[in-house]
């Protein structure tokens, strides 16, 4: 049994220990419910909890305290729960076992849930501690950060009342997170219609994979090759020299995902075959070329099968494949305020083919301004509309515009200089947080966002480094120490 009593800051490691025994999973919190209004029932703690099942434990002012502006600190209290093959760890029911191996606790074979459970951990050691004096402290604990930000989409505006939020859902120790970008999805729905292939066809299955893919928030920016624009511009280029039909073209696979694969199966007359070889060589050749040291597995490969029997109209065909040639993909936009911020991008993320001709097409829009997200989306509608494509987009995310000027940066860059005696960094993530949906519905709140060190969140191998911890703990209540009046 792996004793994380020495560690330090006791507090919270004594209830960081307690959490990972708790079943926590994403829409299944039931027992950390329990587990944290007990913990208020406890403490002598006023709690809330909405609707949607966030909590909200109150800790008031230490006397004298009163005049201090009230803080909100928040975490989410599910997490992700992901384990190495043959693991027989029980999400409902196991605690999740640990380790400690060179200066960081690990879990065995499974996720360690220390995103976001040290941060749960953190605000009860602060919330439990009479000896420690702040201004009122709102502790928040969000449901389902994990998958759809469901806890913080359906907070109500009133459910909070300080003007500071404070976010321990970050990953790196001595990085201060200031924005996010808001995300939307742009849906293309297509009625191809279809057609007999023409006499003496032959059938053909192109591949393309081997791209790296990537996060279209966090890895947008590589340049990693879209294996849907790829086989566009390969259909293209072998249409503008025979006559090319298309039976079916499927690509990629999660919105958040920058697509890695495709596959086309297509008609083309049978003396057109020795030259098709050539083509998509010479085509490989030439994306090697443009993609390089970045994409060293990239490979086209294709094959002769029998002819299929119904291809895409003509006109439809070349609709759709000038609609996907003129839709950007990528960053669009970079931050003025912050350098090397992602400010805006778009991911045209996967197209499936339906038998009967229907096409779907899912891209999705990032941008920390919101007006730029939906200008972004715009911009892809209007290259669909062109193919009679009905489009629609989701309400979606927003996002957390960086404020350089925030009066809370400034306590924490000033706090942090204190104690370490070095600068913290600041940085904004092009990817969302909870951050922006609080931003949203009350926009004059001054927020911003630090934990400790964390690695391979959201897989077996997460672990969390222990002296961060302690630097993480000691500038939290460094922070609330520097917090004014009102
Ligand atoms: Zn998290």
């Amino acid at each position: 049994m792996v004793n994380l009593n020495g560690l330090e800051p006791g507090g919270v490691w004594k209830y960081f220990d307690e959490i990972r025994k708790i079943p926590r999973l994403s829409k299944h919190e039931e027992k950390i419910r329990k587990y944290l209004l007990d913990f208020a029932a406890e403490n002598r703690l006023q709690a809330f909890e909405d609707k949607t099942g966030n909590i909200l434990i109150i800790k008031p002012a230490s006397p004298g305290y009163g005049k201090i502006k009230s803080v909100i600190l928040q975490s989410h209290m599910d997490m992700v729960g992901e384990k190495e093959a043959g693991n027989p760890h029980k999400w409902d029911t196991d605690p999740v076992e640990i380790e400690v191996i060179d200066g960081w606790v690990r879990a065995k074979g499974t996720t360690l849930g220390a995103d976001d459970g040290i941060g749960i951990a953190a605000q009860l050691a602060i919330l439990s501690d009479p000896d420690l004096k702040t201004g009122r402290i709102e502790a928040l604990f969000t449901v389902d950060e994990e998958t759809g930000m469901t806890g913080a989409i359906n907070i109500s505006p009133d459910f909070l009342s300080g003007t500071i939020l404070i976010n321990l859902d970050s990953e790196d120790e001595g990085i201060m997170y200031i924005g996010c970008a808001g995300g939307m999805d742009t849906l293309i729905d297509i009625k191809s219609r279809m057609v007999k292939a023409p006499e003496g066809s032959a059938g053909y299955e192109i591949k393309i994979n081997g791209l790296r893919g990537g996060h279209s928030g966090d890895e947008i920016h590589k340049g990693f090759g879209n294996s849907i624009k790829i086989m566009t511009e390969l259909l293209s280029r072998i249409s503008s020299k025979s006559n090319v039909c298309i039976n079916r073209f499927d690509g990629g696979n999660i919105r958040n995902a920058i697509p890695r694969e495709a596959q086309a199966v297509i008609a083309i007359p049978e003396e057109f075959s020795d030259n098709l070889e050539r083509e998509v060589k010479n085509f490989a050749i030439n994306i090697k070329e443009r993609f390089g040291d970045i994409e060293p597995d990239f490979k086209i490969t294709f094959r002769k099968i029998p002819a299929p029997e119904n291809v895409m109209h003509a006109d439809d065909q070349q609709k759709l494949l000038e609609a996907i040639t003129e839709c950007p993909h990528g960053v669009i936009a970079w931050s003025k305020e912050m350098p090397n911020l992602v400010e805006t991008s778009t991911n045209l993320a996967s197209i499936k083919f339906s038998v009967n001709g229907d096409i779907r097409i899912v891209t999705t829009q990032r941008s920390s301004v919101d007006s730029s997200k939906h200008e972004i989306a715009e911009r892809v509608k209007k290259c669909f509309e062109k193919t009679g494509a009905s489009v629609i987009s989701t309400d979606g995310y927003p996002g957390w515009k960086p404020n350089l000027s925030s009066e809370i940066l400034n306590i924490t860059l000033k706090a942090y200089h204190k104690i370490f005696n070095t600068e913290a960094s600041v940085m904004a993530i092009h990817a969302g947080l909870e951050c922006g949906l609080f931003y949203e519905k009350n926009p004059g709140i001054d927020m911003i966002s630090f934990g400790p060190t964390i690695r391979g969140a959201h897989t077996p191998g997460e672990k969390i480094e222990i002296a961060s911890v302690k630097k993480f703990w000691d500038l939290l209540l460094e922070v609330l120490r520097n917090i004014p009046e009102n």
